[in-house]
């Protein structure tokens, strides 16, 4: 389990209050239904700057709305009203660490009756310090999962919804009693689509390839921002294709992506070393160059960083 801390406030019912007030009904819809969507965001305290820069705020929010809108959740906010809310939270909290932002939209009548429509919405985001994910995330050992990657015709698997993440939860405990760190999980096609809770990519003789949005993946923010890191910083051509298992098998590196996993090296799959059995040049490069820019450390992306403590947004 990731080290985590303890939120002391949440964004609840229109304000900021206090972690004890922040309480919902048993007969909550969302609670009985799994009719919620959520976003999952990092924090990164900067200590040489004193800042916490928060990793693509406005893109989490816009994908945090177009997951709503699949479920017909409508909330009051725009992306930007939401990053300034979140901003609000976190000087509220005054973490000097790094942390993880949990924004939730939901069907919060206390009701029976499973249908989208005619249900009130409602909104919170909570936010905790927060370490790393996974153990290792030099080393992940991974195995293909019995259990296939939720359809887009079962329910949107581009959609962050409460209720699909039973399946992303079958998968990691089944991997992780059966000895794995993580699994990969195929759709129905029997193509990878991706981890338990992360993208993935794996390298084949210089070549990085990822499983296209069609496959059932979660369109990932950090999925996105390793694309463009791959191609315009470490010149590598980018492939996003269908992948077979077997090319899992026969990769030169494999890592997952995710605000979660950050960038984790997968090492090992089915007891079969990736390349050499331990972290790949290509991941490490992109790894280090990853942390440089969420921390806000490289000028050309200081863009997808949001700084929380700012004279602007403190006066906002
Ligand atoms: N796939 C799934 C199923 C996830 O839950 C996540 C984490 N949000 C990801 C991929 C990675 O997405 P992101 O880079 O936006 O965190």
């Amino acid at each position: 389990m990731a080290e985590q801390g303890t939120p002391q406030y949440a964004f609840f019912d229109g304000s900021i209050v206090p972690m004890a007030d922040a309480k919902i009904s048993v007969m909550t819809h969302a609670f009985n239904y799994g009719t919620a969507v959520f976003g999952g965001l990092r924090g990164y305290w900067n200590a040489d700057e004193n800042q916490l820069f928060v990793f693509r705020p406005r893109d989490h929010f816009e994908r945090f709305l177009e997951s709503a809108a699949l479920l017909r959740i409508r909330l009051p906010y725009s992306a930007a009203e939401l990053a300034s809310i979140l901003n609000a939270l976190l000087r509220a909290e005054q973490f000097h660490t790094n942390c993880y932002i949990r924004p939730l939209a939901y069907k919060s009548s206390a009701m029976i009756g499973v249908r989208l429509h005619d249900v009130d919405d409602a909104c919170t985001i909570f936010a905790l310090p927060f370490g790393s994910y996974v153990p290792d995330e030099s080393g992940v050992h991974v195995g293909f999962s019995a259990w296939r990657r939720i359809d887009d015709n079962a329910i949107p698997a581009r959609g962050k919804i409460t209720g699909a993440y039973a399946n992303s939860a079958l998968i990691k405990s089944d991997a992780l009693l059966s000895g794995y760190d993580e699994a990969l999980v195929l759709n129905e096609d029997g193509h990878v689509s991706e981890a338990s809770a992360a993208n993935v990519f794996i390298v084949r003789k210089g070549v990085a390839i990822t499983p296209p949005v069609q496959s059932n993946v979660l369109e990932g923010i950090v999925r996105r921002s390793v694309i463009t890191l791959l191609r315009d910083e470490l010149g590598l051509e980018v492939q996003e294709r269908d992948i077979d298992r077997t090319e899992v098998y026969l990769a030169d590196e494999v890592f997952l992506c995710g605000t979660g996993v950050q960038i984790a090296a997968v090492t090992q799959v089915e007891h079969r070393p990736v390349g050499t059995g331990a972290m790949g040049p290509i991941t490490r490069q992109l790894r280090d160059l990853f942390f440089e820019v969420v921390t806000g450390q490289v000028a050309k992306y200081r863009l997808w960083t949001a700084p929380v403590y700012t004279a602007e947004a403190i006066r906002s």
